[in-house]
């Protein structure tokens, strides 16, 4: 098809088919990787496919990581770099929705094909005789951006749960159109979606994050019911207004913000559950005759917390999560002292500020109306926290003239919980009034702060 195909395929590659050639075996490029080349994007990773068994691999190939051998799958290390290679292979019936029952090895590649999900993930390339295989049409899609699954869309899906989530993520990462009949075999399969994994359908989601427009997926899961299942939290959005300020519903503007925080999978994670609180909070208010939604940041960060908990996301992509969505409410103004901003930074913490402001920008973007004011504002803000930063202030206990010990050899008190509460009280002080971030006055104030506590030295 395409006269570069030969010439694009990177050294390695070319050198890992040669090889199984010369051993006696044929070898062809597969998957995500020849799909990426066709599309003329950069492939992330190169799939072989090849008529040798993995122990006839482990014969041609010095390095060879067994890492699937019931599937067939070796990693072979070349040049320093992994690449799958996989036996030709059928596979059995899935009575459990999840894995087949059998894996079978196949002699042609045409039977390797079929097993595959989408018709753009079912071509095959000889780099020897400079031929595509293309058995299901998967280049005619490629060209009308369509995604398709092999054969019957409803058994496919029903065979493996996660593929109806592949189909979600791809829809979104290579900006296809979900084919109708396709679409139409989601709904049927969501009993074996329900098997699938929470680890799974985290990457999947964060794989689907990389895109250009999350949302594309997103959108998919609302329509089929996958989002349902995995996030009815979610699905209360949907139609969910919102006050006067916004153009969309809830679930619209929770896909804009998504799709406007570009700057990596984690962002885009917050961006998407930023206001899952709402629809949980929402009221009229009998005085503006229009919703509020009081304490959404709060309860959605709860929300938030226990769904990123139960999808097994790590403690610190969760932490990372919840902080922006318990903040996002950022209710700058320009009459907000110094003071002010200094508390704001210790609220949020230094380390989660860029990703809050980049949050905040993406929510008033996603406003779906004029909101020039609203980023001005923002703009004002980061001025400031700029200008507070560059003066060097304290922001935190660390930063603070006298440490703990200084504090307990002060008062005479015990190490204990008394010597952080007097920190954080001392902190408190400083952020209003950075001048007394001197030893000798926050060591005198420290008296005074224990005498309040109605505890005195001891010891
Ligand atoms: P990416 O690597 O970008 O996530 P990919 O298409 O390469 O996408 P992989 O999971 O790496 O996906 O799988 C490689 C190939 O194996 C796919 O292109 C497809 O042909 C096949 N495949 C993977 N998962 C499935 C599945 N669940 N059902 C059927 N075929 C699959
Ligand atoms: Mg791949």
């Amino acid at each position: 098809m395409s006269p570069h195909l030969a010439a694009s395929i990177p050294a390695p590659v070319g050198e890992l088919c040669d090889q199984l050639r010369r051993a006696g075996y044929r070898a062809w490029l597969v998957g995500g990787g020849l799909r990426d080349l066709l599309m003329q994007r950069s492939p992330k990773d190169w799939d072989l496919a090849t008529d040798a068994t993995p122990p006839e691999m482990k014969k041609v190939f010095r390095r060879v990581i067994p890492t699937g051998i019931a599937h067939g799958t070796v990693t072979v290390l070349h040049r320093g770099e992994p690449y799958e290679v996989t036996t030709l292979r059928g596979e059995g019936a899935y009575s459990d929705g999840r894995r087949p029952d059998s894996v079978y090895f196949v002699r042609n590649i045409e039977d390797d094909l079929a097993r595959r999900d989408f018709t753009v993930n079912a071509i095959a390339y000889d780099p020897l005789t400079d031929r595509l295989i293309d058995p299901f049409g998967g280049l005619q899609d490629m060209r009308a951006r369509r995604l398709r699954t092999v054969g019957s869309a409803e058994e496919r899906f029903g065979e493996d749960g996660l593929r109806v989530l592949r189909a979600a993520r791809f829809v979104a990462t290579l900006a296809f159109d979900l084919d109708p009949a396709t679409e139409a075999g989601i709904a049927p399969a969501l009993r074996s979606f329900e098997c699938v994994s929470r680890e799974r359908v985290r990457d999947e989601w964060l794989k689907a994050m990389a895109a250009e427009q999350p949302s594309r997926a997103f959108e998919v899961m609302r329509r089929t019911g996958i989002l349902t299942v995995t996030c009815p939290e979610l699905m209360k959005q949907v139609g969910c207004a919102q006050n006067r300020y916004h153009a969309y519903d809830v679930w619209g503007h929770s896909m804009a913000c998504m799709d406007a925080c570009g700057s990596g999978p984690i962002h885009r994670v917050a961006g998407l559950l930023h206001d899952i609180g709402k629809p949980q909070t929402r009221a009229l208010s009998d005085k503006t005759q229009d919703f509020t939604f009081y304490n959404h940041e709060a309860v959605g960060a709860e929300m938030a917390d226990d769904w990123l908990r139960e999808y097994r996301f790590s403690n610190d992509e969760r932490r990372r999560v919840v902080q922006l969505v318990r903040h996002h409410l950022i209710c700058y103004s320009s009459d907000w002292t110094d003071a002010a901003v200094r508390r704001f930074i210790k609220r949020v913490g230094d380390d989660h500020l860029e990703d809050l402001l980049a949050l905040g920008r993406a929510d008033v973007q996603a406003k779906g109306r004029p909101v020039e004011e609203e980023l001005r504002l923002l703009i004002e803000l980061e001025e400031r926290i700029a200008t507070v930063r560059a003066a060097g202030s304290a922001m935190g206990v660390r930063d603070l003239t006298v440490s703990g010990k200084d504090v307990i050899r002060h008062l005479n008190i015990r190490p204990g919980p008394l010597v952080g509460r007097v920190l954080d009280a001392l902190l408190e002080r400083v952020l209003d009034d950075p001048e007394l971030n001197q030893k000798e006055a926050l060591l005198e104030l420290s008296e005074k702060i224990v005498e309040r506590e109605g505890e005195g030295p001891d010891g």
